[in-house]
């Protein structure tokens, strides 16, 4: 494990053309505090985790002071925003700091989100609030143990330093570790440019780097473009099973990887509703719960788009047909996984469809009724009663349990094996709006962070049974209603 100085920085991205990036350093940030250190991801890069208790540990993650072999940047990109192409955008406040090549060979991006202004900030001040920062810290921990793909988050630091958005509020710094933070847009501002040589190159520094078995294959670019698309299927499938939603779903913000990537007006589903929409800012729902599946694939069209001066027009479509298979396999077995099916057909997709749709009339709460689901006996009515009473249409419900006993029949399944399969598919403890907002509120009201730290762990283990921290899986109280959140971050 190393000490800050000593960190293995090997900056790949950085030795790519001048017209892939911008040199920046951190604005400097007054008087930096550690909001929250994770444990976990320090390891991601050999970090040693007592470095969190030096003094000057806050100075190096605000960016006021370098480490050793940095080689801190912005990056460039464009994007479809809300359908809407903008030619340029970039990170205008997240300052790339360089690569981490860890014990294992991985290589690790280290970002300062919130670092201050760069050539990219537009309007923008540069700058993250705390609020925000939590809640992509938090979450991305959060999908990380749900096993979900997405980026990580190193630490919080905090600062007094004011920062204007529809209230005053303080100044944050996230540092988040990805494989890479190249997005769709970083192909996007090329192809909208007629830079050609450039799609190339950045075509050819994501497949060495991130796909390095296609280097070679004469239909190099034709495959990185299938990898892309079915690991986008894959996390979609993988949202929705979760009852995730993004929120922001412009093409800036989906990663070339498939990664759940720049977190902002997030949220996890409670009553089910297909139609959900988490961002205040998007009451026209283009990126509903419902949508993301297909918003999925619009934007991998617009990624092919950007490819197409290296992939023929005949290949990029196949790609991208396969793209809905991939969803609905994905998403029947991740489903039918959460039922505690053993051998799934593409016939149990009725079985889901069913429970969904009484699950939306009794406006149940997504997560705690595939949670309690493990429960449901299948050889005694009577012992599923609780389950039973919490549906409006009682006959609905025992129609569907028939038809549920019936499928359960067919594996050979026992109750007993079927209740730890299904509590290792369905998390008891989801990173729920209100659970976020008291952290939150509790850091902003009195600097206290410990709530912070109490939900990352609770949040490692969200599967688990952590009978002292019941109350955190209790149904989400009245006033989680109220909260909204929006892009402004
Ligand atoms: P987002 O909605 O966070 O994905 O951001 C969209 C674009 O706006 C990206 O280019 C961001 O870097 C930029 N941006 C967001 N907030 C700020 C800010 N406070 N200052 C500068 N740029 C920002
Ligand atoms: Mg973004």
């Amino acid at each position: 494990m190393h000490k800050l100085e000593q960190l293995n920085f090997e900056n790949t991205f950085a030795r790519l053309p001048n017209s892939f990036h911008s040199r920046q350093t951190p604005t400097p940030l007054p008087d930096p505090y550690l909001v929250s250190f994770n444990a976990n991801a320090a390891r991601l890069i050999d970090l040693d985790c007592e470095e969190a208790s030096r003094k000057d540990f806050a100075e190096h993650f605000s960016g006021n002071r370098m480490m050793p072999g940095t080689d801190p940047l912005s990056m460039i990109y464009a994007g479809h925003q809300f359908g809407h192409f903008v030619q340029q955008l970039g990170d205008g406040r997240a300052i790339l700091l360089g690569e981490i090549r860890n014990n294992s060979a991985e290589l690790w991006d280290v970002q300062l989100k919130g670092a201050g202004i760069t050539p990219y900030s537009r309007q923008g001040d540069g700058r993250a609030v705390l609020r925000s920062s939590i809640r992509e810290y938090l979450c991305s921990e959060a999908m990380h143990w749900l096993g979900i793909p997405t980026s990580r988050a190193l630490c919080i630091v905090g600062s007094d330093e004011e920062v204007y958005r529809e209230r005053i509020e303080t100044a944050a710094v996230l540092t988040r570790l990805s494989p890479s933070h190249v997005r769709f847009g970083s192909f996007e501002v090329f192809f909208h440019r007629g830079q050609h040589e450039q799609i190339t190159t950045l075509a050819d520094f994501v497949i060495n780097r991130h796909f390095p078995d296609l280097v070679g294959d004469s239909d190099k670019y034709q495959l990185f473009l299938n990898e892309v698309t079915q690991r986008t299927a894959k996390l979609m499938a993988q949202w929705q099973s979760v009852g995730f939603s993004h929120g922001v779903m412009n093409t800036d913000n989906m990663s070339i990887l498939g990664l759940t990537f720049d977190y902002g007006p997030f949220g996890f589903m409670e009553t089910y509703d297909p139609g959900y929409i988490c961002n205040h800012s998007d009451p026209r729902g283009r990126y509903a719960y419902d949508q993301q599946p297909q918003v999925g694939l619009w934007n991998l069209a617009c990624l092919a788009q950007a490819l197409s001066p290296l992939i023929p027009a005949k290949q990029a479509h196949d790609v991208l047909d396969g793209y809905a298979m991939a969803y609905h396999q994905h998403f029947v077995s991740l489903m039918s996984a959460k039922l505690g099916i053993l051998n799934t057909s593409p016939l149990d997709i009725e079985l889901i469809a069913s429970l969904l749709r009484m699950m939306q009339d009794s406006q149940l709460d997504y997560t705690r009724l595939f949670r309690s689901l493990a429960n449901f006996s299948s050889s005694e009515n009577a012992a599923n009663d609780i389950l039973r009473n919490q549906f409006i249409d009682r006959e609905a419900f025992d129609a569907w349990a028939d038809n549920y006993r019936a499928r359960l029949l067919l594996d050979s399944s026992n109750d007993f094996e079927r209740k730890i399969r299904m509590d290792a598919v369905n998390p008891k403890y989801i990173l729920r709006n209100y659970l976020a907002q008291d952290a939150i509120e509790k850091a902003e009201k009195t600097r206290d962070f410990c709530e912070i730290d109490l939900l990352l762990k609770l949040l490692e283990k969200p599967f688990d049974e952590q009978p002292e921290k019941e109350s955190y899986a209790a149904a989400p109280p009245e006033w989680a209603r109220q909260i909204e959140v929006s892009c402004s971050s």
